[in-house]
């Protein structure tokens, strides 16, 4: 299956234009909080350090305003750098109580965050293994670092460890959270948009034949309880629409007769509709015991369409359908019953067209 399929190229662009709003301005917050936190607890270098930092912030908002996939990889390379050197300074010159080591787990997640976007091709474990064990080795190698060496600036305020542990827990947990969400959401929208190639006919967006035997077999066996109807539709002198004024007047000619039925299922749960084959559709009706009612329903739907011209270019396409309609009423191989509204419709044709055979 084509990548452009799985995840629509707007969707990803939206996903990860968003995500890197949201954490180019939560980190430059960070960082001028860091700043004033340093520059009073007189820890010049993480000062002059968080200074660099924001100068960073601020020009990657150049990179997120002109977005493109250069810059989005530009982007994401320099908040890796920036933040790993952050991280390690951090806890080299401050020590380990604050928390900064926290943000290990938020690398971890937004690497393989990334990774899921750029690459939907390859299945390779080993690229996404190896970071994520680094990130492991790293939070362990800064542990033993800052268990053998005092660290640089000696800050004791409690209240200061216990403010930025609860800060760098926060940004830590809350970018894990967030690419897990957005991770999420991904996976959904790819997942209905498989379905949708696998169920559905890309033209119209009805049920293709083969979700429409599932549903037919189903609610014929036995397992669907009711009294259904089957009708076979099928547009009328549709060859000559298409030599009179071209395929995709023919196109379209099917689409607004897919937007018609599908407003029948819509508003009817009753109501199965598929797309047959070329200019045929095969509905499937549940009702109540009253035919003469379905009959009518039928016929109310074949007059609307005769009723409706349809509009393409200058012209004004006259439209009409015959159906083929029959009623369930014993136990049958569902092909069987197709094979009668098939039969149906063919009579109807041969008796005038534009009517509802019974
Ligand atoms: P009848 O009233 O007997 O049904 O006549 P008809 O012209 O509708 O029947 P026929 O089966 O001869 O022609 C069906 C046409 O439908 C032929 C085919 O080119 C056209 N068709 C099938 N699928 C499509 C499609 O997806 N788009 C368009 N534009 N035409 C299609
Ligand atoms: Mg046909
Ligand atoms: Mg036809």
């Amino acid at each position: 299956m084509d990548e452009q399929q799985l995840l629509p190229k707007e969707l990803s662009e939206r996903y990860l234009k968003r995500a890197t709003w949201i954490i180019n301005i939560s980190l430059l917050v960070f960082h001028v909080s860091f700043a004033v936190f340093f520059w009073f607890n007189s820890a010049e270098y993480m000062f002059l350090y968080n200074g660099f930092s924001i100068v960073v912030y601020l020009c990657s908002f150049l990179l997120l305003k002109k977005w493109n996939y250069e810059n989005s990889e530009r982007y994401i390379i320099t908040i890796f750098v920036e933040m790993y050197f952050f991280m390690i300074l951090a806890i080299v010159y401050l020590g380990w109580e604050f928390g900064f080591q926290n943000y290990c787990i938020a690398f971890t997640s937004s690497f393989l965050f990334v990774d899921f976007y750029q690459n939907t091709k390859s299945n390779s474990k080993a690229k996404k293994i190896i970071f994520s064990l680094f990130n492991v080795l790293l939070y362990i190698f800064l542990y033993m670092e800052s268990q053998l060496y005092a660290p640089v600036y000696q800050i004791d305020s409690v209240i200061a460890i216990r403010v930025l542990y609860i800060m760098n827990s926060l940004a830590g947990f809350g970018f894990f959270i967030m690419f897990l969400l957005i991770y999420y959401s991904a996976i959904y929208h790819m997942k209905s948009a498989l379905l949708q190639t696998a169920e559905r006919d890309p033209l119209t967006g009805l049920y293709n034949r083969r979700t429409m035997l599932q549903i037919l077999n189903h609610r014929l066996s036995g397992e669907g309880t009711g009294t259904y109807a089957i009708a076979m539709f099928d547009v009328d002198f549709f060859k000559s629409v298409n030599d009179t004024y071209g395929h995709d007047a023919g196109d379209k000619v099917l689409k607004y007769l897919s937007k018609h039925f599908k407003t029948l299922s819509e508003t009817n749960h009753d109501f199965w509709i598929s797309r047959w084959g070329g200019e045929e559709f095969l509905a499937l009706y549940r009702y109540d015991g009253d035919s003469a009612a379905v009959i009518s329903l039928f016929e109310q739907l074949r007059k609307d369409i005769e009723s409706n011209k349809i509009s393409y270019e200058e012209a004004e396409i006259p439209i009409t359908i015959t159906i083929g309609l029959t009623f369930v009423t014993e136990e049958k191989e569902v092909k069987e019953w197709i094979k009668d509204a098939d039969a149906l419709l063919y009579l109807g044709k041969k008796n005038g067209r534009n009517r509802v055979m019974v």
